[in-house]
């Protein structure tokens, strides 16, 4: 198990919906953006089935999960700077015209590190996972050869390393003991997400740094980085799949 990247100066965080990148990579993102490092976000999907409550506007619900998922870059140590694609949420594809986009993207930002979701995750059953996954390994091949879609103005960009979060055979920790908080309370942004992903029902639960359900909810997060962390001898770590050869 290799650990612990030099500090890139700038990384790319690919996502299917808001909050993919807290649970996947917050902490690491934290403790680089920490550490000098320029941080963005990218969000395939618009976010728009992300409730139970079946009497949610999901157009608002689109415009409040911008807005929470600029608060959790923020609360990462980043500036807000979140590039929103706003496909359908449910529908995202794994086409030409998103790798163009993400392609696009890596070009203009031109990222040391790009992070993303494992497409290769076994028996993972949410399509967009899957799809945003594919996006960046298909979307860093398109950005780093100079003849692949040669509308784009930008000069071809080869990052790195590629982490992929969720990893079905992870090979990589970053340590980010010191950044636990940061990664909570990035989750904790996302505040129309609590009931349906955190398991938290009251939605001014995270004022109370008490309140039974937001420890319930830390303690799981928490448990799961001590997990990673355990065998390299780090009190909490985020693990991925390391991919050098771009
Ligand atoms: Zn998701």
């Amino acid at each position: 198990m290799q650990s612990n990247l030099p500090v890139p100066g700038r990384a790319l965080a690919v996502a299917a919906h808001p909050d993919d990148v807290e649970f996947g990579c917050g902490g690491t993102l934290a403790k680089w953006a920490a550490n000098g490092c320029e941080i963005f976000h990218l969000v395939c999907t618009d976010g728009s089935k992300g409730t139970w409550d079946l009497s949610q506007d999901p157009a608002e619900l689109v415009v409040t999960r911008r807005d929470e998922q600029r608060a959790a870059s923020v609360a990462l140590g980043g500036k807000g700077e979140v590039i929103f694609l706003g496909w359908p949420d449910g529908e995202l594809e794994s086409g030409l015209r998103q790798r163009f986009e993400i392609a696009a993207w890596i070009r203009k930002i031109r990222p040391a590190v790009v992070l993303g979701h494992d497409p290769w995750k076994r028996y993972r059953l949410h399509p967009d996972h899957r799809n945003a996954g594919f996006l960046v390994t298909d979307g860093i091949v398109a950005a780093r050869d100079p003849l692949f879609f040669p509308e784009l103005g930008d000069l071809p960009h080869r990052p790195t390393t590629l982490l992929l979060f969720e990893a079905d055979e992870a090979d990589h920790l970053e340590d980010v003991s010191d950044f636990v908080d940061a990664k909570l309370a990035a989750l904790l942004s996302h505040r129309s997400q609590l009931r349906s992903t955190m398991g938290i029902g009251e939605p001014s639960a995270p004022d109370d740094r008490n309140h039974p359900e937001v420890e319930e909810f830390r303690r799981r997060v928490v448990g799961r980085l001590a997990d990673h962390g355990r065998g390299a001898g780090f009190a909490a770590a985020e693990a991925f799949k390391r991919i050098d050869d771009l």
